[in-house]
């Protein structure tokens, strides 16, 4: 079903095309608008607020501006999630591009080959990007009277590899197959809403952010292994077992699997070692994908311009590589 709308026109108003046609000062101008929708673009100092402005652009230099009232400068990326990068605003532009246009998900090297960047600029910039659209679920909640959650668990990282879906089932929750590597994420997607995950150290662990996520009167489902238990307190509850069918009398996980499979392809296309810190951003993503799956493109790409834009500097990536030494493939 997805595939098809990928396909049909709705999904494309935005051609990568027509990303590198555009000029770095229009890139400012369509981020401007995006960021200052109120005075359509015109520039808000983000210390005061003020709209009195001299320019001060310098030769070669990213649009800037000084404010009458508080007199500090500012750029148009000043404040935000892109702010401290030195690149021109056209490459944020085509890397959120780029990124949305890989519906399965885009590792940094593919990314850096494709902006002409190093490794290290594409894998922080990458994660900006995954910051500015994991930042739409802090907080949501799913759920409510007469709607249903299907909650659902998988097991990353650890040395055990299954080598299918049904092996992985039966593996996974056995207590010597959890490394102190393995970390599980579960997530809570509402049918026909949205999807919430989150990182534990085992299923079990989840269930109190699970309550704090699900609204009471929630139908829940969930598969029939005993980490999920703790919810028959709180919810009424559909078990299904996954070892019979993923459909039984109606009552199915198939939106939980449809966000898994998303998250394994992923995970074994294109983000090496997947775990660690980088675990919950990489889930947050999937979810996100999975949740605007049928949203065009070009408005994706604007959206996520428009997080990036109204979030503030990266807590994890600001100054990342002066911090850490990592390899490719991390
Ligand atoms: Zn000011």
């Amino acid at each position: 079903m997805s595939q098809h709308f990928l396909l049909s026109r709705a999904a494309k108003t935005l051609t990568l095309a027509q990303v590198m046609r555009i000029s770095n000062e229009e890139a400012e101008t369509m981020f401007a608008r995006i960021r200052w929708p109120e005075t359509d673009g015109e520039p808000v100092c983000p210390i005061c607020g003020g709209t009195a402005v001299y320019n001060v652009r310098r030769p070669a230099g990213p649009a800037r501006w000084r404010c009458k009232a508080c007199v500090k400068e500012f750029t148009v990326t000043s404040g935000t999630l892109f702010a401290w990068n030195k690149m021109p605003v056209q490459t944020y532009l085509s890397a959120i591009a780029i990124f949305m246009n890989e519906v399965k998900g885009k590792n940094a090297l593919a990314l850096s080959r494709d902006l002409g960047t190093s490794y290290k600029t594409a894998f922080v910039l990458a994660h900006k990007i995954r910051e500015a659209l994991g930042s739409e679920m802090k907080g949501v909640h799913v759920g409510g009277e007469g709607e249903t959650v299907e909650v659902d668990g998988v097991y990353v990282g650890g040395h055990i590899r299954p080598a299918n879906l049904k092996e992985n089932r039966r593996d996974r929750r056995l207590a010597q197959n959890q490394t102190g590597k393995r970390q599980v994420v579960v997530i809570a997607r509402q049918r026909g809403g949205k999807t919430v995950p989150a990182v534990f150290k085992t299923e079990a662990s989840s269930t109190g952010w699970l309550i704090s996520r699900i609204a009471k009167g929630t139908h829940v489902v969930a598969d029939e292994a005993a980490s999920w238990n703790n919810l028959h307190t709180h919810y009424q509850v559909s078990r299904i077992d996954h070892g019979q069918a993923y459909s039984l009398d109606g009552v199915s996980s198939n939106q939980a699997e449809s966000f898994f499979s998303r998250f394994r392809r992923g995970e074994r296309g294109h983000f090496h070692h997947v775990s660690g810190p980088y675990l919950a951003a990489y889930a947050r993503e999937s979810a996100w994908r999975e949740d605007n799956r049928r949203v065009s493109n070009g408005d994706q790409t604007q959206h996520t311009i428009k997080l990036a834009l109204s979030n503030g500097p990266s807590v994890d990536f600001c100054g990342y590589w002066q911090r850490h030494k990592v390899g490719a493939g991390d």
